[in-house]
């Protein structure tokens, strides 16, 4: 029953994460949503914002949890007892520190892969700070991220009608 952990800040989820979470669970029976609670960027939303946030948007997705995790990524995978790391891919600028990530991780527990899919080209340019950028200015964010994502944005936002 392979388990796959997919590590991140999710301020917010985008349409872009939430199509990586849906492919892996065509590949891992159970997929562990882990939002960092210290990833070292200043967040919009709160660890707890982001995590209601999340498992919001997934509640229909079979096999797929939301937790929250702090420390070393590594540790966590291990205590999980999950067999892989996810992450996605969207540019050529992602692949270096990408890459650094995963063969730290993999130097740290050999038996545990790094698998990274190949964002779907519609969701390319997508990053959770463009939408961030969009949105504080009140541009339409519809199409990139769930409705219920727009909403939450608007709420801090105060562009609420
Ligand atoms: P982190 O701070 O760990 O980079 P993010 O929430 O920004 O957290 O991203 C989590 C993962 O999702 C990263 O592997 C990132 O490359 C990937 N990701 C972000 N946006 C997209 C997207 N539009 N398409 C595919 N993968 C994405």
């Amino acid at each position: 029953m392979p388990t796959a952990i997919y590590p991140g800040t999710f301020d917010p989820v985008t349409n872009g994460h939430l199509d990586i979470i849906q492919r892996a669970t065509s590949i891992f029976d159970t997929v562990v949503v882990a939002v960092a609670e210290d990833s070292g960027k200043d967040t919009l939303f709160s660890l707890e914002e982001r995590l209601e946030i999340l498992r919001e948007v997934t509640s229909s997705l079979k096999g797929v949890y939301v937790e929250s995790f702090s420390g070393l990524l590594i540790k966590y995978v291990k205590k999980k007892g999950a067999d892989a790391i996810v992450r996605g891919l969207r540019a050529v600028s992602d692949f270096e520190y990408e890459m650094q990530m995963a063969m730290m991780n993999k130097k740290m527990a050999e038996d545990i892969e790094t698998v990274f899919f190949f964002t779907s080209t519609e969701y390319s340019f997508l990053s959770s700070s463009v939408v961030k950028q969009v949105a504080s200015l009140g541009g339409c964010v519809k199409g990139l991220v769930p409705s219920y994502v727009e909403k939450k944005l608007k709420e801090k936002y105060n562009f609420l009608k």
